[in-house]
Order: structure tokens, then sequence, then C-alpha cells
């Protein structure tokens, strides 16, 4: 990891991190770094070890063991002054729904004990998308509009890192839309770096640079978000009117090493997208009927099978 990203600068570098609940294990040993500028998506099913992870991160829980690094500095012995570098939303954010978001914001300035100008809260208002709305009460507006007052709360000392934990959830498509394209804005002109969690591996692919899956606390694979989805071989499932006709033209021929498994009237064959037309030809040459074809890459396989075993 560290050859790809030579010459980025290590904003947060985690090292053997655990955290046990009694005889539970959350987190398990669990490595990640993060560099500057660049989205990273943290991304396990349900039950994972985001949030458990997240908490460490901020300070909220003690780690069982293992060190987090962040800005360079030990989080342990420098809590406080990292923690003005770092914004973040974990829960759902609360406000007072009968003020404005300004006024909110400029009470949960103060709250903070950092100095926070007027001039910096209709910054981030206008940041998040919510300046001209800024004088009505939090109780007017959407689900989606409260959740990026929340990030603009975050925003509000004008954090470098910025720590998201799964801020699309319960949002309806549009909301989505509008989280993803606020932290873009923050990422491609703000220069934040962002560590955005989620459960959803589309979320992660369409946002982020890189990004890190983890599974019973500990990280399973790694990498920048194009190279993960560009190498990754396809499952590609065949549907067919008759299956042991199809297993026996296929057993012959050379698509025989790409077999994987046939599911009732389903063949799964594990090849290159390219070679998707040439098969459904020999299928359909060798008087098989090709129903359907449904490609599904590894990874999104492998996410799904995870996902399908997770706790939650
Ligand atoms: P995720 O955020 O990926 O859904 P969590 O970090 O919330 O996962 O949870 C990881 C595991 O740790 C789960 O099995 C969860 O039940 C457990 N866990 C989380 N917090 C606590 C806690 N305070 N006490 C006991 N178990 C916990």
């Amino acid at each position: 990891m560290e050859e790809t990203n030579i010459n980025s600068e290590i904003i947060l570098q985690v090292k053997g991190l655990t955290k046990k609940y009694g005889s539970l294990i959350a987190v398990n040993n669990l490595e990640l770094n993060a560099y500057r500028g660049e989205v990273i998506g943290f991304l396990g099913p349900n039950g994972a070890g985001k949030s458990t992870t997240i908490r460490m991160l901020l300070g909220l829980i003690k780690p069982t063991s293992g060190s987090i690094e962040i800005f360079g500095k030990s989080l342990l012995k420098n809590r406080l002054d990292i923690l003005k570098r770092v914004g973040a939303i974990v829960e759902k954010p609360d406000f007072y729904l009968y003020l404005s978001a300004y006024k909110n914001l400029e009470i949960l300035g103060k709250i903070s004990g950092m100095e926070i100008k007027k001039k910096r809260i209709k910054e981030v208002l206008e940041i998040v998308g919510l300046k001209k709305r800024a004088r009505s009460k939090v109780q007017t507006y959407s689900f989606g509009m409260k959740q990026r007052l929340g990030i603009a709360q975050a925003l509000l000392h004008n954090p470098e890192l910025i720590i998201l934990d799964e801020p699309t959830t319960g949002l309806d498509p549009q909301g989505i839309k509008e989280i993803r394209e606020l932290i873009l804005h923050l990422s491609y002109d703000l220069k934040k770096t962002i560590f955005l969690s989620s459960h959803i591996l589309k979320e992660i692919e369409i946002i982020a640079s890189r990004m890190i899956i983890i599974n019973n606390g500990t990280t399973q694979i790694e990498g920048k978000v194009e190279d993960l989805l560009n190498s990754s071989q396809m499952k590609v499932r065949f549907e067919v009117d008759n299956t042991a006709k199809a297993l026996e033209v296929v057993k012959l021929s050379m698509w025989n090493d790409n077999f994987v498994e046939a599911e009732k009237n389903i063949l799964v064959f594990e090849m290159d997208q390219v070679e998707i037309g040439e098969l459904n030809k020999f299928l359909v040459e060798n008087n098989i009927i090709v129903s359907s074809v449904v490609p599904i890459r590894s990874l999104e396989d492998y996410f799904l099978k995870i996902t399908e075993g997770s706790t939650e």
C-alpha cells in the first residue's frame, strides 16, 4: 500500500487496533492508513466493527490494544490537539428543532469551546447548501437537510480530517445524491481528507478513491477502488432451458475451464467481460436457449457473501 502512495502524507495510521467487549472481539488487529486529500471508504457489513473503530479514532472509547496516530501524533497522548483538527458525525446529530440552522450552529460552536466566527457559520451553511434556508427553523427541514446541517457542524472548526459514519443511512435517493456531491466537494475543492464508513459497496464505489473492506473486525481487502473493480474477474450467471444438456456441451469445450458451478437452471462461469458474448453464442449454437445473462463482479460477489453472514 505504501508503494502506491509513496508521495502522499499519511493523515491517519492505525496499527494492530483491537477492541474486546468481554469475550467478543469487535475489532481485531486492524491495520489501516488514510492519506491527505483522499476519500477513503471503510466498508463492511453490519456488525463488522466500523462504528467501534470510528469511536476509537475519535477517542470516545479506549482500544484494548494497538495504536492510532493522527497527523503523525499518538491519539492517546495528544487527544485534544488532534481532535481540534478532526470533524465528525457519528450518531444522528441532535438539533434544537425550534431554532434556525444558523442559531443551532452558533450554539454548537459555543459548546465546542472553540471560537467560531459568524463569517464561518455562514461559510459552512453555504458549503452544505443550506444558505437560503439558514434562518428557517430546523423542524421544517427534511431528513437530508438535517444530515447536511450535521456535516456543517462537523465543518465549523475547519477540520482537515472528516470522519463520517454511514452518513446516507435513512436518506431518500435525492438526499443520498446531495450528501455524495457534498463529500466530493469537500474532497476535491476543499482538499479535506474524508473517512467514510458504509455497509453499501455501491456507495463507496461511487465516492471513494480507496477502500478498506472489514469483516469480523479485521481488514479483508484494501486498495484503490479503480484497481479493485478493474482487476476483478466476473462471475456470470447464464440461465438456460436445459441444464444437463448445457453442462454436457460445456464440459466438452474450452469453456470448461471457466465453469464454476451449476444451480438449478443456472450455470455460473468465471470470465472477463469480453468473453460473455462468445459463450452466449457458443451455447445458442449448441441449441441451448439462454434466457438471461447476469454478470456479478467478484468484489460484489465477495461482499454479498460476507454480508449474508453478517451478525445483524
Ligand atoms: P458496525 O459499525 O460495523 O455495524 P460495530 O462496531 O457497531 O459494527 O459492532 C461490532 C461488534 O461489536 C458487534 O458484534 C457489536 O454487537 C459489538 N459491540 C459494539 N459495541 C458494543 C458494546 N458497547 N458492548 C458490547 N458489544 C458491542
